[in-house]
Order: C-alpha cells, then structure tokens, then sequence
C-alpha cells in the first residue's frame, strides 16, 4: 500500500470493528443494508474516536524531535483536546490545550458547559486546559500561537498540532488507512460497500477516505456530511487536504471537487437542530448505539434522510463511519430531558 513509506505509532486496537445496524435499516423501510465502521471502539485511550488514528502518523514525528508538550486546539466539548491530552499521557509528555468559544452555548447548559464530558476527563488526565473567548473557525488561530510562544519562552519545546489535525501534513494519512482497512474487511465479510457517509468539519477525516479509496477509483462513493454551519470553509479547506494528501502518498491525482452535503450542519457549529435530535434518538432507540449533538448526530441525521429521500439504489450497502464523541453528551443534557 502506498501508505508503507510512512512511520506508524501505534494507538488503536487493530482494525475497527464493522457493526450492521439491521433495526435501524428495518425501521427507514428495508431498502438499504446498514453498517457501521467504529471509530467509537477503536482504542483504549480515553473515549477512543478518530483523532487517534491521525494521531498514530503525527506521534513518530513528535518522538523524533524531543518536545516537551503536545499544543492543540478545538472548541470546549472538542474531542481533539481530550485525544491529545489521552496520547500525551500515554507518551508521557505534556499537553497544553486551547479550548475555544466555539459554541453558542444554550442557557440551560451555561452552567455546566464547561465542566462536565470532555473537559472533565481532559482535567483528570491532568491536561493544563485553557478556556479562551474566541469564537468558530477551523483554520488557525491567533490563541493557539500565543500558547506555542509563551511555552517556547519558559524554555519549552511544544509540538503543535492544529484543530482536528486538518491542517498538519500528515493530517489526511490515518485516513487513507482506513479506507485500505475497509477493502480487507470486504473482502473478510464478502460484500461491496456502495457508499459510504462520514462526517465533515475540520477535512482531514473525509480528504483521508476520499484519497484512500481514490486508490480504488472509488473516491465517489465517499458522501461527507458538513457539520461546521460553515460548508465553504469545510469544502475548501477538504479539498485541499485531498490534493495534499494525494500527492503525499504518491496517488499523484488532482481532485477538483468531492461529494459535501451542507443540508444537515445547521443551525451553527455545535447546536443541533430539530432533525440532529431525532437521528440521536432513533439509533439510539434502535439499535442501543450513542451519537452526539455536535458530529455524529448530524451525519447520522443525513444518512436517515438519504435513505428516506431514495438517494440510495435499493439493497445497497451503506457503510456509515463512526467517529466518536459521545463522550460529549452530558454537556447537551437539556435537548434530553
Ligand atoms: N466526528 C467527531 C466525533 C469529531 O470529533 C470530529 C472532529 O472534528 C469529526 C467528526 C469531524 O472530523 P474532521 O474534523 O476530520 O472533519
């Protein structure tokens, strides 16, 4: 694979195991076969999730420099901050995390938003977590810089890495793992997955999958569901991981364009609408599986409705992926009560 060339440290399992949500598809009519790649299990790291499979292609370059700290950033509930700080503690370095005002936060949450879920298991890990007031962006920012230089300044040698990975170059690599992972265990479980749906914010995950199975020439069975309220940024910001990582891996192909559905990120990054609600409940109701609010639960929100509108051939298999963050549930407990 064209993958061999770059170092690994490992942090999952193995292979993520492949889940089928038979209730679920019974309950949207029959028409489609449903499964469901676990991100959600794949590690023993604190919630698991995808950050650490980008992670196992960032940490060998981490290892090979003598940092002190691991620096990165995401909102108050973000899930790539507790990866950090799990992988930080593991490796037994530092991590300092930036941890913006990403989100509008309800009333009925302002008390506990920043207590409880990620933040919580980020603190008793023994992460130095830095609350910050700036607002929504995926791209980098002027916090996370002040963090690199004031540890620089003290004599630290921080190692950063930026929101969701997306921006790092090996951001996109973990990814295009998964997608050779998704080939074996097709030929394990002797059927073709039609499509696969995944969801869509910072870019490395879905520029990851898309390069991986560009391998195959299947790069246009890959549907990403926009989650950041801000389907521009996430387009442009994919698309350029996508050529990025093409042409790291020696895929040497130029994308112009990738399958983004905007319809499901709104109201705004972190909020979750009538819908996001209603697909939390239903696979969770179905089929005893948990989704968050924030990601999960808008990109199942989406594969609901692409199985309702028909935008799937009749009998098709749909491999929904997993990413994670459940964890963060207890920080939207009034959408629930
Ligand atoms: N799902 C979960 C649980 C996440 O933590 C993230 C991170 O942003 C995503 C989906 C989106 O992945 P990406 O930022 O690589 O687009």
């Amino acid at each position: 694979a064209l993958l061999d060339k770059f170092e690994k440290y490992d942090l999952l399992f193995g292979p993520s195991p492949i889940s089928k949500f038979e209730n679920l598809a019974k309950t949207l009519g029959g028409k489609v076969n449903i499964y469901a790649k676990r991100e959600d299990r794949n590690s023993g790291l604190a919630f698991a999730g995808n950050k650490l499979r980008k992670f196992e292609y960032i940490v060998p370059d981490i290892l090979a420099g003598d940092y002190t700290h691991i620096v990165s950033i995401g909102g108050i509930q973000s899930n790539q901050t507790l990866m950090i700080v799990a992988t930080a503690c593991k490796l037994g370095l530092k991590a300092v995390t930036v941890q913006e005002n990403w989100v509008p936060i309800p009333e009925a949450e302002k008390a506990t938003y920043d207590k409880v879920g990620n933040i919580e298991a980020a603190r008793i890990m023994g992460g130095d977590v830095r609350l910050v007031p700036d607002g929504f962006d995926i791209g980098m920012r002027k916090s996370f810089d002040d963090a690199l230089s004031e540890l620089k300044e003290q004599g630290y040698k921080p190692y950063p890495v930026p929101a969701g990975c997306s921006e790092h170059k090996y951001g996109g690599l973990g990814f295009v793992g998964f997608a050779d992972e998704v080939i074996q265990q097709e030929k394990e479980l002797g059927i073709k997955f039609d499509k696969i749906v995944v969801c869509c914010v910072t870019g490395s995950t879905a520029a990851g999958i898309f390069v991986g199975m560009a391998q195959y020439g299947r790069e246009k069975d890959v549907i990403a569901i926009d989650a950041s309220g801000k389907p521009e940024n996430t387009f442009e910001q994919t698309l350029r991981i996508i050529n990025h990582t093409s042409e790291l891996i020696g895929l040497n192909k130029k994308f112009d364009s990738f399958n983004l559905d905007s319809r499901f990120g709104g109201p705004v990054y972190g909020i979750p609408n009538e819908g996001t609600i209603e697909a939390i409940k239903l696979l969770g109701s179905t089929e005893g599986t948990l989704t968050d609010p924030v990601y999960e639960g808008k990109s199942m929100q989406g594969l609901i409705q692409l199985v309702r509108e028909d935008a799937f051939e009749e009998g098709s298999n749909i491999l929904y992926v997993h990413l994670g963050g459940a964890s963060s549930l207890s920080a939207y407990q009034s959408y629930f009560s």
